[in-house]
């Protein structure tokens, strides 16, 4: 946001759009609810192909549930790829947390000493998180926290990331590697 730092000016970003630049927020396909699928059956389908199955799933015969895309394709005047932003919309950038990351860098859980001791480390060196992920040089990132980190935020940056829809209520996942 670009606004005044008051109530009415935080008021006005958000009811009426002023001074709203654009959003950070994580991938959308790790919603619980983003593709169709029967999470018993581990069936998980896009729109297109959940249609192929008439909505029904393809081992048990049960009725898929229908998630997050399909719904807004359903509800959408557009086709799928034809999305140009309208004129009121806002840019968005989809992000991972930093210890996720530096999680798929070393190959130790979020929750371990090495990830957090790394993570702070990076806090340290670099600047905030948002920082970090977004705007801190790539050469910078070399040198604090070595090859394997700087390619896993220059893919995050540039969106090339492996996304695994959520479905019928079981996590979706996005990997850098
Ligand atoms: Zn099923």
């Amino acid at each position: 946001m670009d606004i005044e730092l008051s109530y009415q000016g935080l008021w006005n970003a958000v009811q009426k759009g002023e001074g709203l630049e654009g959003t950070i927020e994580f991938f959308p396909e790790e919603g619980k609810y983003h593709f169709d699928g029967h999470r018993k059956c581990g069936i998980c389908l896009s729109p297109k192909e959940a249609e192929k199955y008439n909505g029904i799933c393809p081992v048990c015969g049960k009725k898929l549930t229908m998630g997050v895309d399909h719904r807004i394709m359903q509800l959408s005047d557009r086709d799928e790829g034809a999305a140009a932003m309208p004129e009121s919309g806002r840019p968005y950038e989809s992000l991972v947390p930093l210890p996720e990351v530096v999680s798929a860098c070393i190959g130790f859980s979020t929750a371990s000493k090495k990830v957090q001791g790394q993570y702070e480390m990076l806090l340290e060196k670099l600047g905030a998180e948002f920082q970090v992920l977004r705007e801190v040089p790539l050469e910078d990132i070399r040198v604090a926290g070595g090859d394997v980190l700087t390619e896993g935020i220059r893919r995050l940056r540039k969106g090339e990331v492996i996304r695994k829809p959520g479905f019928d209520g079981e996590y979706g996942k996005i990997e850098l590697f």
